[in-house]
């Protein structure tokens, strides 16, 4: 039952457009669609199976939960696990057919188990080993040669893994002329011929985000590093997918990518009053009024991932207009100021995020407003919030 009046539009053609705008963008790599998070907020059971219809046929999930869910909406994606595993979870990977990314000993500790209870035949679990360029969060650390060397040693004839392909992950793609990706991209060059002088011959060479794909600058060379080892160059856009691009520093350096936000979230006024000048509206009285002043009430709060730092300070959309955020933003409601929106009433439908009019008001505004960035936005838009397709 679905009857409060507070939903998601997920647009279809803007999801589709975008996948093919990034395809074409990145040329000949192979493009692994990041789903995670509920496909950024989006829904994973509407965006998986639309992105695998259209050609995709690599995922990214963060977890065997998450990619367990992708799995039943897309029976024969490849489904890569991009924060690795962890103990316990290599059986439900190996029954689920998930990819994991590896690079801690445990990680292969416990693969191996799971497939010597199988008795799977040497080098059929495919698995794709992460390398630490500078990013330290996860991945082999290259600064120690030795632990490079003694993980690749686990891979040998007998191993029932098999390194499909080699991933790195860079901290700082949206900076365009930031010299720790040259950094990077040096000490994954290094590490890439340590891997095939071992005789290792990976398929995949799984670098860069949205940022590295619509930037451009570093696929080339990335090409040049995979075909030099034998591989293939494979991108992982999330955010552009979802229609929208990283903010590039410097400004203005990189054109803009033909992207549509697919995300529209919407609710109603359920509720209107008149305040006159001088008085309070919303916990603690923070907004007062300067004039008579029209409010309505809105179907949104902080626990629908209404951010409570807009209080006072976001905008909605209402009869093509702008409304300000009166006060304080509750768990479940918020007030706006509607008294410079002639006609409002009860039932008019509220953009907080999308477009209505002329006007559009996206998650990198809300980003704006509260000091964040447009992922944390999507990602925190609640789950009691339904998600519906619209063409
Ligand atoms: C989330 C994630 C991505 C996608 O990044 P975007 O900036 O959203 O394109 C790519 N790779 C890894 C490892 C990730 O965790």
């Amino acid at each position: 039952m679905n009857t409060r009046p507070a939903w998601v539009e997920i647009s279809r053609q803007h999801l589709l457009a975008n996948h093919r705008a990034l395809r074409t963008h990145a040329g000949g790599a192979e493009l692994l669609a990041v789903v995670k998070a509920n496909a950024y907020g989006h829904g994973l059971e509407h965006c998986a199976p639309l992105l695998t219809n259209a050609g995709a046929e690599w995922l990214g999930v963060t977890c065997a939960e998450e990619g367990a869910a992708a799995r039943r909406f897309c029976r024969s994606s490849r489904i890569l696990v991009l924060s690795g595993l962890w103990k316990g979870e290599a059986e439900a990977a190996i029954e689920y057919g998930l990819t994991p990314v590896v690079w801690e000993r445990f990680h292969l500790d416990e693969f191996e188990a799971a497939a010597h209870r199988r008795r799977l035949a040497p080098g059929s679990v495919a698995v794709h080993l992460e390398l630490d360029t500078g990013m330290a969060r996860q991945g082999v650390s290259l600064n120690d040669p030795c632990a490079l060397d003694a993980i690749l040693a686990r891979f040998d004839a007998a191993s029932p893994l098999r390194i499909e392909g080699v991933m790195t992950h860079f901290s700082s793609p949206e900076m365009l002329d930031d010299p720790a990706t040259a950094e990077s991209l040096m000490r994954l060059e290094h590490a890439l011929e340590r891997i095939t002088a071992r005789g290792l011959r990976p398929r995949w060479l799984n670098a860069g985000n949205s940022a590295t794909l619509l930037a451009g600058r570093d696929t080339a060379a990335l090409d040049a590093l995979a075909t030099k080892a034998g591989a293939r160059l494979m991108l992982r856009p999330g955010l552009s997918l979802y229609g929208y691009a990283p903010r590039f520093l410097p400004a203005g350096q990189i054109e803009a990518a033909p992207l549509e936000p697919v995300l529209s979230w919407k609710t109603r006024i359920v509720s209107l009053r008149t305040i006159e000048a001088g008085q309070t509206a919303g916990y603690n009285g923070t907004f007062r009024a300067r004039r008579r002043t029209q409010l309505a009430l809105i179907a949104a709060g902080y626990a629908d991932g209404l951010n409570r730092l807009l209080s006072n300070r976001g905008e909605v959309l209402v009869r093509g207009l702008r409304a300000p955020i009166a006060g304080r933003v509750s768990m479940d409601q918020t007030i706006v100021d509607v008294t410079d929106v002639p006609g409002a009433e009860i039932g008019d439908e509220v953009v907080l995020i999308g477009r209505q009019g002329g006007q559009r008001i996206d998650a990198c505004d809300h980003a704006d407003w509260i000091g964040s960035i447009p992922y944390e936005v999507l990602t925190s838009i609640g789950a009691r919030v339904p998600r519906l397709t619209v063409e």
